[in-house]
């Protein structure tokens, strides 16, 4: 370990007290803002507000501890700070590297474990051994009895670690929004006025439009979102996680991910609140299951398979997908979009940077799956457009979980849907000109024929897969078969 004073540099996504107080409550700390990282992709706009945000309300706080350096480069930050700095590990592989080619010309002096995430990364390494398939099942157990959490003794809370047939409604019928009150949303400041102003001044190339900051940013503000999450929207959360309504954007979701990905919040410090709530009586065991199950079991496990399937993940593509993204969908066109659902996904993330996990998956990502879009191209535009993108959340979740362009290493069968699937957990098949039972023709809905015309490129793999195999004979029976293809093959509207 370094000397007791040694500065420590924090990236824009380490600034929470995990990473800073404690032991490391003596050092000088060192924050920058690199134009070169501002500038590294199309980035949405309300996602550069956020990060720059973070870092100078994490100065502000910090006052005379922290110096804050605005420069070109970091390389140039470092140079004009003058000392050797210690960081975390970083959460790209990209950053990795960089530290380490910084560390070797001396400007770096050393690397420590992140607390970013509840378990380690050689813990994970000693649990994954010579495992080359991995459930996320098996690693959330193992990460609920290490972490002690919803456990009683050895034995989950309640006999089951799973409450999946009680989660997973789709919308309350007649209703335009869930009974749930309306998320924490922060008040911006002057700090927030100076972002605005700057980003201004930059003439950044971005995407979306800008607008008021939704989320939490500081660590005070983590907590208040987190206390109030848990007080009054997580009992629905379980409950309506994969259901979507039109007039109801954040639904019983926690806007916690942009909180978590920037370091303000610690996960345990999530799920132990989480839990309180169950012990306490306040929310039921299926829906803090639930919610602990996302951040303790997926959050973790993608944070993990990012660092062990290696940065040649990034070019899977198992299904040979070339398609380029069409401008309207990088440029968020959704006057572009005609189906009421893939519009509103869109909306979204035009609007804040954000939709939420169903709509990521079931229309976004089924969207791209059936249109074959390149899943490298996919998987950079997840990674600039949401707020909350970032580069270790991306692959497994984009090139595995939504595109199966890793042949099947993150999910058993390819994610996507007819647009059956689509009218039974939204409301939005009602207002839309698409008819979700019509393969062919004028109101064809394009998640329906798109689905068929995915399963008949893809027939032989899928009849190979006993999950989806019935997909396949499914297919063989479409009387209209050849009619749908031709027409998904001209299709130009969605
Ligand atoms: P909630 O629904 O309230 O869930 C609680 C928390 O669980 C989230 O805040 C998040 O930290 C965590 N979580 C749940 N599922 C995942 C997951 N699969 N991966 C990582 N964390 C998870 N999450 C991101 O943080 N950044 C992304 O850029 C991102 N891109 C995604 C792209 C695709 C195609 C898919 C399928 C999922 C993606 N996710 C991403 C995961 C998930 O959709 C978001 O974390 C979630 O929608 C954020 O909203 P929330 O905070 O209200 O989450």
């Amino acid at each position: 370990m370094p000397r007791q004073d040694a500065p420590l540099w924090l990236f824009a996504d380490q600034l929470g007290p995990h990473f800073h107080a404690g032991e490391h409550s003596g050092r000088p700390i060192l924050l920058v803002e690199a134009d070169s990282a501002l500038r590294r992709r199309r980035y949405h706009r309300q996602k550069l507000h956020l990060v720059l945000s973070a870092l100078r309300h994490a100065k502000a706080e910090l006052g005379e501890r922290a110096t804050l350096i605005r420069a070109g480069t970091y390389t140039e930050a470092l140079k004009s700070y003058g000392r050797p700095v210690i960081v975390h590990e970083p959460t790209s592989h990209a950053a990795e590297r960089f530290v380490h080619r910084l560390r070797r010309d001396g400007m770096v002096a050393d690397i420590l474990p992140t607390p970013a995430f509840a378990l380690s990364r050689s813990a994970f390494a000693a649990w994954a051994g010579e495992r080359t398939r991995f459930r996320m099942e098996d690693f959330y157990r193992e990460q609920r009895r290490r972490f002690g959490v919803l456990m009683d003794g050895d034995q989950p809370v309640g006999g089951r670690w799973n409450f999946d047939a009680e989660n997973r409604e789709p919308p309350p019928k007649g209703a335009v929004g869930l009974d749930v009150e309306a998320p924490y949303l922060p008040d911006e400041d002057e700090i927030d006025a100076q972002v605005r102003e700057d980003l201004d001044a930059m003439a950044l190339d971005t995407v979306g439009t800008d607008g008021p900051r939704l989320f939490a940013v500081t660590p005070a503000e983590a907590d208040t979102a987190l206390r109030q999450f848990i007080a009054r929207r997580l009992p629905s959360f379980g409950r309506y996680e994969d259901a979507i309504m039109g007039a109801d954007w954040a639904m019983a979701h926690s806007l916690l991910s942009v909180p978590l990905n920037l370091g303000v919040l610690a996960p345990l410090e999530a799920v132990g609140a989480a839990e309180r709530a169950y012990r306490g009586g306040a929310a039921p065991l299926a829906a803090v299951e639930g919610f602990i199950r996302q951040i303790l079991g997926w959050r973790e496990y993608i944070w993990q398979l990012y660092w062990h399937f290696g940065p040649d993940y990034l070019t899977s593509n198992t299904l040979g997908a070339h398609e380029p993204l069409p401008d309207w969908w990088t440029g968020l066109d959704t006057a572009a979009v005609d189906a009421e659902c893939l519009r509103r996904a869109l909306d979204g993330v035009r609007t804040r940077g954000w939709a939420h996990h169903i709509q990521r998956l079931m229309i976004l990502g089924s969207h791209a799956l059936q249109r074959a879009y390149d899943p490298g191209a996919l998987n950079d535009w997840f990674a600039s457009a949401f707020v909350d993108g970032f580069s270790w959340v991306m692959p497994a979740n984009v090139i595995g979980m939504s595109q199966h362009a890793d042949g099947g290493r993150v999910a058993t069968k390819p994610y996507t849907s007819g647009g059956a699937y689509i009218s039974k957990m939204s409301d939005h098949c009602r207002d839309c000109r698409f008819d979700p039972r019509t393969r062919v023709g004028e109101n064809a809905c394009p998640f329906t024929a798109g689905y068929w015309a995915f399963v008949h490129r893809h027939r032989d793999l899928l009849a190979a897969n006993m999950r989806t195999a019935r997909a396949v004979s499914s297919m063989k029976r479409l009387g209209d078969l050849e009619a749908v293809i031709e027409q998904e093959h001209h299709r130009d509207r969605f």
